[in-house]
């Protein structure tokens, strides 16, 4: 049987995702999927894990200085709380 991990990479392969998708998909806390998407990033090499950044939906603010994959809860720029988050995939 593959180990989450090893599913983590299939998905991301595949399609975009959002790390709270991915701990929804595998019924665990964020905090797990998080530990492993780092894992992932090395153990996939040389192919890279790419990042969209969160992006607000209703000005398209873009989270760049955002480092950590925490979803932010709130537009400094709009003040809205709609905000479309990180996604990543592997290519
Ligand atoms: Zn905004």
């Amino acid at each position: 049987m593959p180990t989450r991990r090893e599913e983590i990479i299939k998905l991301l392969e595949e399609r975009e995702l959002s790390l709270q998708s991915i701990a929804n998909k595998f019924c665990v806390d964020l905090k797990e999927i998080l530990e492993d998407i780092e894992h992932v990033e090395k153990s996939i090499r040389p192919k890279k894990l790419k990042r969209r950044h969160a992006e607000c939906k209703n000005c398209g603010f873009v989270f760049k200085e955002r480092s950590k994959i925490k979803k932010p809860s709130k537009c400094p720029r709009c003040k809205k709380e709609w905000i479309q988050p990180a996604v990543f995939r592997i290519e």
